[in-house]
């Protein structure tokens, strides 16, 4: 098949991308660099299945394709505020773009949405069914409301033209690839343990969310993609912890030594999180594999290789 992957040089879509190569598939990568970077796809620029395109998909654009993994979105909070309005075009004209393109050519199209549609839920766990708890107008909304609306789009594409839509809920992914200066909690953590300053919780750290290690959500996007259930369907690890316990768990793993400095809570930052995967074990057979501790013990492999050169890090046994 070739499969075009939306962001597919960003944390997710580049681990999507090797499944996708490994499997033996055509893939196009379409991607405007600004939170993914070349390195994350650098072994498939040569291979004649693999194609790059640098492209901005509030543009449109015209391909021949079978499946859209629609990925393309920043999805740290540090960098979906940086440009709010940019962050709102992206989820609204880049998915009907998307939306556009599998209506013309007939492709399957997997909307990547997020756990951020449910907002700070008063449903615990949250379940499909749950409509929300969003704030239309604060520092999260041009992410939060930009995918509800894409969820929006998704739905209606389906029922006005028959577009054949897979609709995912991604909870909280981490592991190998993310940005030093990503912003979201893990990959802050990893850093500030390996680079022996600080680990920053911001609030109390009683607020809590569930975290999915990159292969078991991969594996989870792909079974819905192939699967017939359009959705939408919550992919993310139930396995609850508060941010208290993780940065605990990330001092414990690489520097027992690290302190922890208390920060202010963003504005409405959820208080807590975890997915229902009744419907991602029915319909996909998928659950998660991959424990916090063997995922984190992963990530930071990947993130010390990264940082090695510098003289701060200090590195104790790896579990
Ligand atoms: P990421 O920031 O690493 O990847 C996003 C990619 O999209 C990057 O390569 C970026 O350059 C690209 N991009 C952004 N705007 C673009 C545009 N206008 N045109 C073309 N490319 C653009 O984030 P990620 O963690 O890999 O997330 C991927 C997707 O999964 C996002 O849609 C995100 O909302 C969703 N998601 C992620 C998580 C998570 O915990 N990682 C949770 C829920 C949902
Ligand atoms: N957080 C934290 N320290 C950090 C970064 C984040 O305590 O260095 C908190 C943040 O306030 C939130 C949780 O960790 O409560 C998860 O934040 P992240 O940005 O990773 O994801 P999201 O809030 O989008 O789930």
């Amino acid at each position: 098949m070739r499969i075009l992957v939306t962001g597919g040089a960003g944390f997710i879509g580049s681990h999507l991308i090797d499944r996708l190569m490994t499997d033996g598939h055509e893939v196009i990568c379409l991607d405007n660099f600004y939170t993914g970077h070349k390195h994350n796809i650098l072994k498939w620029l040569n291979h004649p299945y693999f194609e790059l395109i640098r492209h901005d998909i509030t543009e449109p654009i015209r391909l021949e394709v079978n499946q859209i993994y629609h990925l393309a979105c920043p999805a740290s909070p540090v960098h979906y505020q940086y440009n709010p309005v940019k962050t709102v075009k992206t989820n609204v004209l880049g998915t009907m773009n998307m939306l556009g393109l599998a209506k013309r050519v007939k492709a399957r199209f997997l909307l990547a949405s997020t756990s951020e549609v449910y907002g700070d839920p008063e449903v615990h766990p949250q379940v499909e069914e749950y409509r929300g708890s969003v704030n239309p107008i604060g520092i999260r909304s041009c992410y939060d409301e930009g995918k509800r609306i894409a969820e929006t789009l998704a739905f209606d594409y389906h029922r006005q033209n028959d577009v054949d839509i897979r609709v995912a809920r991604i909870f909280n992914t981490y592991g190998p690839r993310m940005l030093e200066n990503d912003g979201r909690v893990v990959s802050n953590l990893v850093v500030q343990a390996l680079r022996d300053i600080p680990l920053t919780i911001y609030g109390d750290g009683s607020q809590t969310r569930s975290f999915c290690y990159v292969s078991d959500l991969v594996e989870g996007l792909m079974r819905l993609m192939n699967g017939d259930h359009i959705g939408p369907v919550n992919l993310g690890n139930p396995d609850e912890y508060t941010i208290l316990e993780l940065a605990t768990a990330v001092q414990k793993l690489v520097n027992p030594q690290a302190d922890i400095k208390f920060e202010p809570l963003p504005q409405d930052d959820p208080r807590r999180r975890r997915p229902d995967i009744t419907r991602a074990k029915t319909w996909l057979n998928w659950e998660p594999t991959i424990g916090l501790q063997q995922g984190l013990k992963m990530t930071v492999e990947d993130f010390s290789s990264r940082i090695k050169g510098d003289q701060r890090i200090a590195v104790t046994e790896l579990g």
